[in-house]
């Protein structure tokens, strides 16, 4: 996602991946914290594998944005705050097709994460994968599964229940958000493709017709989202409708 980038604090904690600097905010924690502490009794254990879940998740979805910025000759920074994550590049190419590979390689690097860690378990010798279906067929009644986007992710539970749930937050978040992020709504990476695709086909209205997308696109998840009971998914993707319509008459407006 691209918002604006917040001043830097005091609390700010600093390190670089791969050469690319790395700043997180102090309300990344607060956030991260209000996020993990769902319900009463949530063991300590269990808040602190969702904080290494989201952070580690986070900065591997900016660095795959970060690596291609950089593959276009800019000098990304990565900013984790209260929103979520940024990969800032003043000084990157703005072609569509450097734009579209850049937006996709966040979502890609999250299912490259869920699939190491599915290629990981295997390694160390525990049945693990993905089944296009539910995973009665895979012939082994005590594996755990989890229904994402018409595929099952399953593994053989290990012994402790923390390594059990770390797997889980991370196939979770990755594959969930990736495919989320993806939706051509403004302003998840998935606006950004659309925006670019609609630029190249109508360089005149393009612009318009992304958002026009977006309108319908993020009022359709508002649906999905109260389908599912979530109150919380409903006004997310009601507020981004409401925002691409008012991006859109402001743009209108302009012309
Ligand atoms: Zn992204």
């Amino acid at each position: 996602m691209i918002l604006a980038e917040p001043p830097p604090s005091q609390g700010d904690v600093h390190f670089r991946v791969l050469g690319i600097p790395v700043r997180i905010h102090p309300f990344f924690w607060i956030v991260a914290l209000i996020l993990g502490i769902q319900g009463s009794e949530v063991p300590p254990a269990k808040v602190l594998i969702w904080i290494f879940v989201l952070l580690l998740s986070i900065v591997v979805h900016e660095l795959g944005h970060a690596l291609m910025q950089r593959h276009y000759g800019g000098r990304p920074r990565i900013v984790l705050y209260g929103m979520g994550g940024l990969a800032i590049c003043d000084d990157c190419n703005r072609s569509s097709r450097s734009q579209i590979l850049i937006s996709l390689a966040g979502p890609g690097a999250g299912f490259l994460l869920a699939a190491i860690l599915l290629l990981t378990i295997r390694i160390v010798g525990h049945q693990g994968g993905v089944s296009l279906g539910s995973i009665s067929e895979e012939g082994a009644p005590d594996l755990v599964g989890i229904p994402l986007m018409g595929a099952t992710f399953y593994w053989k539970p290990f012994q402790t229940y923390q390594a059990n749930l770390m797997v889980f937050d991370l196939l979770w978040v990755n594959v969930m958000w990736g495919a989320i992020n993806l939706l051509p709504i403004y302003p998840l990476d998935g606006g950004r493709i659309s925006r670019e695709l609609c630029l190249l086909g109508q360089p005149r209205q393009g612009i318009m017709l992304s958002l026009q997308i977006s309108i319908v696109a993020a009022s359709a998840m508002a649906v999905v989202g109260l389908s599912w009971g979530s109150l919380f998914v409903a006004l997310m993707f009601g507020y981004l409708a409401y925002t691409s319509y008012q991006a859109l008459q402001a743009y209108r407006a302009s012309r």
